[in-house]
C-alpha cells in the first residue's frame, strides 16, 4: 500500500526528510534501503532545502574549503565537519589552455576538475564521506562495498577516521597500486576470483545473510546516501566557474551514479536560484572494452545490454552499470552523447593531459579526455563554449598503463661529456 505521508525521520541527516523513489515517488522514511518496495526501482534522498539563494550562497562561502561547505544540501547533520572524517573535496579547477589549444578549443574556454587530489586520491572520497554519515546514523559497526578499486581506499581510509571496522571486496585482478591502498588502512580487503559484477552479487547475497548483519555497505544499502555525494562536484564546478554553469561537461561512466548525481546537482542549484537557468550538455565517457552505455547510445536503445569487461580502465570496468539507463536519459535529454575509446588512446590521453597540464590522471582520466579529444575533433563540443572535463584518479595508482612507453630519457655517468654524447645537451 502507497502512504503519502512519512513520520518524522529517527535519524538526524540535516535537510534530508525522506526516500523517495526515482522511478514512482513512493516514500519511505531514511533508512538503510536502496530499492522501492513497489516497483524495485532506486530510492533517492529527498530534501527539505533552503529558500533564500543570497543566504545560502553567503554560507557556502563561509564555509570549510571541502564538501561540507555544501552541508545544507546534503543528508549529512549540520555538525558533520566537528566529527572524523576525511573530509575531502574542493578539489582544483584548472583552466587547461595548453590542452585546449593542442585540441582546438578556444583559449579560456577548457577547465580539468582535478579530483586526484582527495584524500585518497580519486573522486570516491567525496561519495564515502557521506556513506559514513549515514553508517553512523544507523548504527552500523562495518564498513563495506564492493569495488573496481579507488571504492575500496577510500572506505578503508574513511573507516579509518571514523573508527569503524572495515572489510571491502575488489575484483582479484585489480592493480597492484589500488589494492595496496586498500590494505594499508588496516581493514579487510577481500579479492574475489570473478568480475566487478560477480563481486556485487556476492555483496548483495551478504548483505541479505546474518553475516551482513551491522555491515553498512557504501554502495548498496547505502547507496541512496551515497551517490548524493557527486552532486559536490557540480556545485564546485559551478562555484569555481563563479557562480556558472558550463556549456559541457565530460564525465566517465562505470555505473553511472557519478555522471546521474551531477546532474542532480546542477539542477538543484537552477531550482535554489544560485546559477542562471541555461542549458547544458553531459557527455558520458566509457572504455571500448566495457562499453554497454555507449553501445546503446549508438543503437538508439533505451535498455543497456550488459558486458564482459576487458579494459586497462578497471575502476570503470562495470558490465552492468546500474545507472545505465538514466545516462542515457540524462546524455540525450541535455543534448550530449556518450561515447567511447580503446586502451591505446586511454594511454596517449593520459599522456597528452600530462604533458600539457601537468596532470598524471589514472586511467579512468584516460578515457574521458580521449573521449574530450573525440568530441572536440567531430565538432560536438563547440570550441567557442566553457567545458569541464574530470578527472577521478590518479595515475600513480594505474603506473602499468603507461610503464611500456614512459621511462628515463637516458642513464648516464655523472659527468657533462657522458651528457653530451647522449645528445642531451
Ligand atoms: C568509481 C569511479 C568512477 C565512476 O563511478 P560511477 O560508478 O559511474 O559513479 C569514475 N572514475 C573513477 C576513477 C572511479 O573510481
Ligand atoms: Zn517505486
Amino acid at each position: 500500500m502507497a502512504v503519502d505521508t512519512v513520520a518524522p525521520a529517527a535519524v538526524d541527516l540535516g535537510p534530508a526528510t525522506a526516500l523517495s523513489c526515482r522511478e514512482c515517488g513512493h516514500r519511505v522514511p531514511l533508512g538503510p534501503v536502496f530499492a522501492c518496495e513497489e516497483c524495485f526501482g532506486p530510492l533517492e534522498v529527498a530534501y527539505d532545502l533552503p529558500g533564500d539563494p543570497a543566504a545560502l550562497r553567503a554560507r557556502i562561502e563561509a564555509g570549510p574549503a571541502n564538501i561540507w561547505r555544501y552541508a545544507p544540501l546534503l543528508p549529512v547533520p549540520a555538525d558533520v565537519a566537528d566529527k572524523p572524517n576525511t573530509n575531502p573535496g574542493f578539489t582544483r579547477l584548472i583552466q587547461a589552455d595548453h590542452l585546449a589549444a593542442e585540441l582546438g578549443v578556444d583559449a579560456g574556454n577548457l577547465y580539468v576538475k582535478d579530483d586526484s587530489g582527495n584524500p585518497t586520491h580519486s573522486f570516491k572520497d567525496r561519495v564515502v564521506a557521506i556513506a559514513v554519515e549515514a553508517a553512523r546514523a544507523f548504527g552500523f559497526t562495518t564498513l563495506s562495498c564492493s569495488s573496481t578499486g579507488n571504492l575500496a581506499g577510500a572506505v578503508g581510509a574513511a573507516a579509518a577516521r571514523a573508527g569503524l571496522r572495515s572489510c571491502v571486496f575488489i575484483p582479484y585482478d585489480l592493480e597492484q597500486g589500488k589494492v595496496l591502498m586498500a590494505a594499508v588502512y588496516g581493514g579487510e580487503v577481500v579479492g574475489i576470483e570473478g568480475t566487478y559484477d560477480d563481486v556485487n552479487r556476492f555483496c548483495s547475497e551478504l548483505i541479505g545473510d546474518e553475516i551482513g548483519e551491522g555491515w553498512g555497505f557504501t554502495n548498496v544499502n547505502l547507496r541512496p546516501y551515497y551517490a548524493e555525494g557527486s552532486k559536490t562536484l557540480a556545485y564546485e564546478i559551478c562555484e569555481q566557474l563563479g557562480w556558472r554553469l558550463p556549456d559541457n561537461l565530460v564525465i566517465p561512466v562505470a555505473s553511472g551514479s557519478q555522471l546521474t548525481k551531477i546532474d542532480k546537482g546542477l539542477k538543484e542549484l537552477i531550482a535554489l536560484g544560485l546559477v542562471e537557468d541555461r542549458p547544458y550538455k553531459i557527455f558520458g565517457a566509457q572504455a571500448e572494452g566495457c562499453s554497454p552505455v555507449s553501445r546503446a547510445y549508438k543503437d538508439g536503445h533505451d535498455v543497456v545490454r550488459p558486458v564482459r569487461p576487458d579494459t586497462i580502465a578497471k575502476s570503470l570496468a562495470i558490465g552492468n552499470p546500474a545507472d545505465g539507463p538514466y545516462v542515457l536519459d540524462i546524455a540525450r535529454r541535455t543534448g550530449g552523447a556518450v561515447e567511447d575509446v580503446n586502451d591505446e588512446q586511454v594511454v596517449d590521453a593520459i599522456k597528452l593531459l600530462a604533458r600539457t597540464e601537468g596532470v598524471f590522471a589514472e586511467t579512468a582520466g584516460g578515457v574521458t579526455f580521449g573521449v574530450l579529444k573525440k568530441l572536440v575533433a567531430d565538432g560536438r563540443i563547440s570550441p567557442s563554449e566553457t567545458t569541464v572535463a574530470l578527472n577521478t584518479g590518479d595515475g600513480l595508482k594505474t603506473l602499468d598503463a603507461v610503464a611500456p612507453t614512459t621511462g628515463v630519457s637516458a642513464t648516464i655517468k655523472p659527468s657533462l661529456d657522458a651528457f653530451r654524447a647522449a645528445g642531451l645537451a
